[in-house]
């Protein structure tokens, strides 16, 4: 039994000046925790309490899905970062510190090296293998934004796990039983999370789900199927193309002025022409090398399609001195004539009589077959999709919705394998890279989701799975021996079965311990008052419901034992 007369709690009535949304205000208001700096927050009792409870449910589905835990080092020496190119490639994002004697540290934001590097002294026959292995262990990211508290920290806590297997086949079991664990974990601490395809990032690797929760507060988009489940994120969403909206066949290419026409509905209005029909062009440079992108002209091209089908190192829209070297001035620029190599959006494949930029100022080419006038490298999905397009799997329309990623499951292949050398010897005495697999769970960031999804005016409503406790006791007149002995009795009768109780035991008005309650969000709500007692029990609700039942104190407990239910 927590008692509040001996628990650090205080509770607010306003939020502070830099909590945007609601979980992060409730956080605060509730007294769950505070903050010590611009993303680092401390977990108070009762929100560590509710963490403790994530963190056991998440233990609890790792250890059934048969992955073992272990706890790695912060602090990760430069060598491993520098053996897999990433001291370079994570850019500030990553924490960086110097020992006395000038060497250089990680603050780890992520652990593949780490578990590579273990996966290496530790794995060297088919025998050994497959194994997953994880953490609950503290994260370090300078995010470029840190805010909405837990949300988005410079320190949070991560639960990361690798697979290791022997081949491609057992990578997918692997990744299979973590996924299956994800979906319990999230059903169990009481999270809408929807799995959705998700691009690999700068961890690379094969494919990838991410778990996300949907919120207004968001800051992915989600291309969502309602009619058949497909969910993607926007990055990597696909579409399925309508039907080709272009002619097929074409007249001679033909140069028309376009003096001051530059953007594509600047040409389309110009030429009175369709938009669509007006191929947009743009230059990205593809680890330092360019290529030119094609799409309809009320599209976008996504960077990160494009890197994911052309590989090969960072991804940037060419700078207008690259781009006039290998097309022309920007905002005239097009496929007719250029020498690099020139991929254009599936949805352009047999597009003819459209407009193309001329590769001179002022100039456009109408008329314009792409496989007759231009060498087209490949047609494949580079467009961003939006609201109302088609999905890829049903062809229903796709909604658009912003979510939060609450865990991320990755297929890594051998990338970090290959790159530290961490190779098996198989059943034929061959070395071979090990395949791996990664996936992490934002498991502060969870605890904050949770009452982000779940709350109303008044407070959080927690779900009883992982509520700092279950019931809420409020015990009105502590003064009173008669009323405490009842309250005192019931609670140890609760406690002996397994549900933990908050005792509001301070010297406070009624009024205050009500709206408390409600704030802090504990599902069950006990007043133990002796008007109530007289008049025959305890009062009993659940925080969601309005009206409380009067229970008599000899069956009050079966009868929140069953609200809990
Ligand atoms: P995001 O896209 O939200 O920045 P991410 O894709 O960079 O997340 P991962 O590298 O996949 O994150 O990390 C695994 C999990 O850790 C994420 O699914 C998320 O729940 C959590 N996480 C990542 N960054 C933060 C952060 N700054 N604060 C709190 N949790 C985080
Ligand atoms: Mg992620």
């Amino acid at each position: 039994m927590l008692r509040w007369s001996q628990t650090l709690l205080n509770t607010l009535r306003e939020a502070p000046q830099d909590a945007e949304i609601v979980s992060h205000k409730l956080m605060i208001r509730a007294g769950m925790m505070r903050k010590l700096a611009g993303g680092l927050y401390t977990y108070l009792p009762l929100g560590m309490r509710a963490l403790r409870k994530i963190e056991a449910i998440v233990r609890e589905e790792m250890d059934r899905a048969g992955a073992q835990e272990t706890l790695f080092p912060i602090l990760q020496p430069a060598e491993i970062w520098k053996q897999t190119g990433r001291w370079e490639t994570m850019g500030p994002g990553m924490f960086r510190v110097r020992d006395r004697k000038e060497a250089w540290y990680v603050l780890a934001p992520t652990a593949e090296e780490a578990f590579t590097q273990l996966a290496k002294s530790e794995i060297s026959s088919y025998r050994q293998l497959p194994r997953t292995i994880y953490q609950l262990q503290d994260k370090f990211r300078d995010e470029i934004r840190p805010r909405f508290g837990l949300i988005r920290g410079k320190e949070f806590i991560m639960k990361d796990a690798y697979s290791f297997d022997a081949d491609d086949a057992g990578a997918d079991r692997s990744y299979k039983a973590m996924y299956d664990a994800y979906v319990r974990i999230f059903a169990r601490v009481g999270l809408k999370a929807k799995p959705v395809e998700a691009d690999t990032g700068d961890i690379g690797g094969n494919f990838s789900h991410e778990f996300m929760v949907f919120a207004a507060s968001g800051e992915d988009g989600i291309l969502d199927c309602q009619a058949c489940g497909y969910a993607a994120n926007q990055e990597r969403a696909e579409r399925k193309a309508a039907r080709v909206p272009y002619q097929t066949e074409a007249g001679a290419a033909e140069p028309v002025a376009t003096p001051g026409q530059h953007a594509c509905e600047e040409v389309a209005r110009f030429l009175g022409r369709p938009v669509d029909q007006v191929v947009k062009s743009l230059v990205v440079t593809i680890g330092g090398k360019p290529v030119m992108a094609l799409v309809p002209g009320d599209r976008e091209v996504s960077l990160t399609k494009l890197r994911r089908i052309i590989g090969g190192g960072a991804v940037a829209e060419a700078d207008a001195e690259t781009v006039a070297q290998v097309a022309g001035p920007v905002g005239s620029i097009g496929p007719v004539g250029v020498t690099i190599p020139v991929y254009a959006d599936r949805s352009l494949e047999g597009a003819a009589d459209v407009v193309v930029g001329a590769n001179r100022e002022g100039f456009h080419l109408t008329h314009v077959s792409l496989a007759r006038d231009a060498k087209i490298a490949a047609y494949v999905d580079l467009a961003t999709v939006r609201a109302g397009d088609c999905c890829p799997k049903c062809g229903k329309p796709l909604e658009i919705r912003r979510g939060t990623e609450v865990g991320q499951c990755f297929k890594l292949g051998t990338k970090y394998s290959a790159a530290m050398g961490a190779n098996f010897l198989d059943e034929t005495g061959q070395p071979k890279p090990i395949v791996m697999g990664c996936y992490g769970i934002g498991v502060s960031r969870t605890l904050q989701a949770v009452v982000e999804q779940s709350n109303d005016a008044d407070g959080i409503i927690w779900p009883a799975a992982v509520s700092p406790c279950q019931v809420a006791l409020l015990l009105l007149d502590p003064g009173d021996p008669e009323v405490t002995a009842k309250a005192e009795t019931l609670a140890n009768a609760l406690e002996a079965r397994g549900i933990d109780v908050f005792l509001d035991d301070r010297e406070e008005r009624p009024g205050v311990k009500f709206k408390d309650a409600d704030l802090i969000g504990l599902p069950v709500r006990v007043v133990a008052g002796a008007k109530g007692l007289a008049k025959g029990g305890f009062e009993i609700r659940r925080r969601t419901e309005k009206e409380s039942a009067i229970v008599p104190p000899e069956a009050a407990a079966d009868a929140i034992a069953a609200l809990l239910k």
